[in-house]
């Protein structure tokens, strides 16, 4: 089924890992997608491999307010529209509260947080002007639950959780549904350093006993765009098969 047929969708971080899963499954679902990254190549090279026609790849590190309002546009003049957004670019600068420096907890809150904001801002202007919209943004579980040497990427996390509350509220009767998914442990190049002994201790407490895959949570994002979510909104959707209950 292209439920999203004739829909423009912009995925942050769709170059590779899960923004690239997402991609993929917002193009079989028929939408035409702006893959964004910071490396426009990759980006460009990843839009060239999805399903369909008319997608795009573009350059923008998402932290900087100016680029990101002017991404926007481009879309909007370029691709037609800009009917779903999904901000899923994300960084983590991992260490222990005594040891985080001043620039590794603005970097992850630049990129996580500042990141989704920017987009929001400028993608929602259009979307309440055409009274629909769809926004996504990938937190974590660890934004709900914290976690040793993460205080920087789970107070993003958690923040982003509160940004995508405060927005559906404010954009739901504008027909703006504003959802988060938040994802487990998934294997993407920011996890692949872990020991193979610590992803078995992780899986270990998995309830279905191993560790997510993109695939794993691009089809929610795809259901959370399309018309089967028309009466959900603000919502957290914790896909991390039964790490966090
Ligand atoms: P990944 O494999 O490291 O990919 C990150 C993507 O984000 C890349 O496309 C990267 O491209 C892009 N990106 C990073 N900083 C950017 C910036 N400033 N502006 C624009 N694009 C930027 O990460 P992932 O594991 O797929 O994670 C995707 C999202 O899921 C993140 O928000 C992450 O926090 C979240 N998440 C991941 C896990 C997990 O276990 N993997 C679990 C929970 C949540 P460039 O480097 O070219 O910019």
């Amino acid at each position: 089924m292209a439920e999203l047929q004739g829909q423009v969708a912009l995925v942050t971080g769709g170059s590779r890992g899960i923004g690239l899963g997402i991609a993929q499954a917002l193009a079989e679902g028929g939408a035409k997608v702006a893959v964004v990254a910071r490396d426009g190549a990759r980006a460009e090279a990843a839009a060239a491999g999805l399903p369909g026609e008319g997608h795009r790849g573009f350059a923008c590190d998402v932290a900087d307010p100016e680029a990101t309002a002017a991404l926007v546009k481009r879309v909007e003049e370029e691709m037609g529209s800009l009917d779903v957004l999904v901000n899923n670019a994300g960084v983590t600068r991992d260490n222990l509260l005594m040891r985080l420096k001043d620039d590794d907890w603005d970097a992850v809150l630049d990129t996580n947080l500042r990141g989704a904001f920017n987009l929001i801002r400028a993608a929602s202007r259009g979307m309440m002007k055409r009274r629909a919209g769809r926004i996504v943004n990938i937190t974590s579980v660890v934004g709900i639950t914290g976690n040793k040497g993460q205080a920087n990427y789970a107070a993003s996390k958690a923040g982003l959780i509160g940004l995508t509350k405060s927005v559906a509220k404010e954009l739901g009767s504008r027909g703006v549904l504003v959802n988060a998914v938040a994802p487990g442990y998934i294997e993407t190049d920011m996890t692949s350093d872990l020991p193979e002994a610590a992803q078995e201790a992780l899986a270990s407490q998995i309830a279905l006993g191993r560790l997510g895959r993109p695939e794993d949570i691009a089809p929610v994002v795809r259901f959370l765009a399309g018309p089967g979510a028309s009466y959900i909104t603000g919502q957290v959707l914790v896909v991390d098969g039964g790490m966090v209950m």
